[in-house]
């Protein structure tokens, strides 16, 4: 039977007021009768064009039938058999701009709630079941090599271990899961999730040596040439903090929204009994659209802030952030400062800062991006007072790999050059993630590491 509802069920959340001055997960997840409730929403339509709006294909009409049917293990197995982490794309991915963007029920009302059912089936899986998937029989034990542990490397670990290979995993920080632990705060994805995948990996028998910098403590080709594995697959991420280059941006106070964000959540300066530095403000300005914006800000909200804004030079619709973190930003009470650009950041004569000059700015003409430019309006200058300032304008790839590694082919972008199969122009060495693509989306780059996973298995079952 069908559920009519025009609107998703609501999921239960933390009360905003009380959330925001806390770092426990703002969406508490579905009850069994919300998700089957929700789950009847769907239409089960032939042509399944949620599923061409998910960059890893998860037959998604097929596992919301099994969670209307009260087979929540079964949708849970549904879903793992393309994507590795399904507790977290439930809770990061931007479904909007994904399956619900394409789900038919939106064309006329709200789509199905798509993610909130994955994690929904995620969580049960977790909470219920004992279940691990079986590897493969007569492991080849070739020995892989995989270079950072976000999502891209982790699920082409995961693909890997699965058949049957010897993949030790390379990561740079003390903690596994990249942007997952020191990017992402606890209140959105909950690190005990992250660890659990992690620690699910190393049960299959995937190793990981942390605190290695690869490029540094040893070379690529060191790892191929005197550790003998016969293939790597790099996964390093794009986590170099970006500056928009205006006057006062070394005053005391201004900081980079990854720094800032690494020390709250992957050096837990939120928690009393850790010593992390952070710079604790009463009036915090962040400059940025996207969710490393929103995250900045609610983090700031949290770390104590009386007043946090968003400063963003176009409009609201074209902000990249996920719309559910901007909706939650709002409830929290942060103030979103639209067609606004800063040009200077201010300070008082111990150099420490006191305000964002900015600019008024209206909405141009279309650009490359497919959105309209923003065009500065001359004389519109006026200040926002601030005693912190959080730049979070998008980061850089790092060259170390690049750099340090003999004949490797960088592409347009400054990443890693890679074709179709995620593999580079040195045929033992595949890349894939924002180490390839720039800053994108956890589930893009778990896409690319299961192509590379694969690439790697045909590569190496040629030799
Ligand atoms: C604050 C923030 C919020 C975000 N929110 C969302 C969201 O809500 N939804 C979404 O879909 N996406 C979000 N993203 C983007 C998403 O997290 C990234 O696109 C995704 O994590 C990229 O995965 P990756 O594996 O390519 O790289 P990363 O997650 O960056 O992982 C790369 C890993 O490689 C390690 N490393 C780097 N260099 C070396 C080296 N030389 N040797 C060894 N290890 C190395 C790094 O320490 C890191 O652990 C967010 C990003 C940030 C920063
Ligand atoms: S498009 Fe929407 S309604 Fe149709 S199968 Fe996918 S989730 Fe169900």
């Amino acid at each position: 039977m069908i559920n009519l509802s025009k609107v998703k069920n609501p999921m239960p959340e933390q009360n905003p007021e009380i959330r925001k001055r806390n770092f426990l997960e703002v969406s508490e997840g579905y009850t069994e009768e919300m998700a089957v409730n929700e789950a009847m929403r769907c239409l089960n339509c032939r042509t399944r064009p949620c599923v061409s709006g998910c960059p890893v294909m998860v037959n998604i009409p097929e596992f919301i039938g099994k969670i209307a049917t009260g087979e929540y293990e079964e949708a849970y197995k549904v879903i793992n058999t393309t994507s590795s982490l399904p507790a977290i794309c439930g809770r990061v991915c931007p479904q909007e701009n994904q399956c619900e963007g394409k789900c038919v029920r939106g064309i006329k009302d709200e789509p199905v709630a798509i993610g909130r059912l994955e994690r929904f089936a995620a969580d049960w899986h977790a909470k219920n079941s004992d279940s691990t998937i079986q590897l493969e029989k007569n492991g080849n034990r070739h020995r892989v090599a995989v270079v950072g542990a976000g999502p891209a490397g982790l699920a082409c670990a995961g693909d890997l271990i699965n058949k049957g290979y010897d993949v030790t995993v390379y990561e740079s920080l003390h903690k596994l899961g990249g942007v997952l632990v020191y990017g992402i705060p606890e209140f959105r994805l909950p690190k005990a999730i992250v660890a659990r995948e992690v620690a699910a990996l190393e049960e299959k028998g995937v190793k990981f040596v942390t605190n290695a910098i690869i490029g540094r403590s040893i070379t690529v080709d060191e790892l191929i040439e005197e550790e003998k594995f016969e293939a790597v697959f790099v996964g390093t991420g794009a986590g170099l903090p970006s500056f928009m280059n205006i006057p006062g941006e070394n005053l005391l106070g201004v900081c980079a929204a990854n720094e800032y964000l690494t020390r709250i959540n992957l050096m837990k300066a939120y928690l009393p009994e850790y010593d992390t530095p952070i710079i604790k403000a009463k009036k915090i300005a962040v400059v940025g659209g996207g969710n490393v914006a929103m995250d900045s800000a609610r983090c700031a909200m949290r770390m104590g802030a009386e007043e946090v804004y968003i400063i963003y030079r176009r409009s609201e619709e074209e902000m990249p952030a996920r719309a559910e973190e901007v909706h939650h930003a709002k409830e929290e009470g942060i103030e979103f400062r639209m067609l606004t650009n800063p040009v200077k950041i201010v300070g008082d004569e111990e150099g420490r800062v006191t305000g964002i000059e900015c600019v008024k700015m209206a909405q141009g003409e279309v650009d490359a991006s497919g959105r309209r430019s923003p065009v500065e309006i001359p004389d519109s200058n006026f200040i926002i007072e601030a005693d912190c300032v959080i730049m979070a304008i998008g980061t850089k790839l790092n060259r170390l790999i690049l750099d340090t590694t003999k004949n490797l082919k960088e592409n347009k972008r400054g990443g890693i050059a890679v074709d179709e199969k995620a593999a580079t122009n040195r045929p033992e060495i595949f890349a894939g993630g924002d180490a390839v693509t720039g800053a994108a989306t956890v589930i893009k780059a778990m896409g690319a590491g299961k192509v590379a996973a694969a690439g790697i298995d045909e590569y190496l079952t040629k030799q």
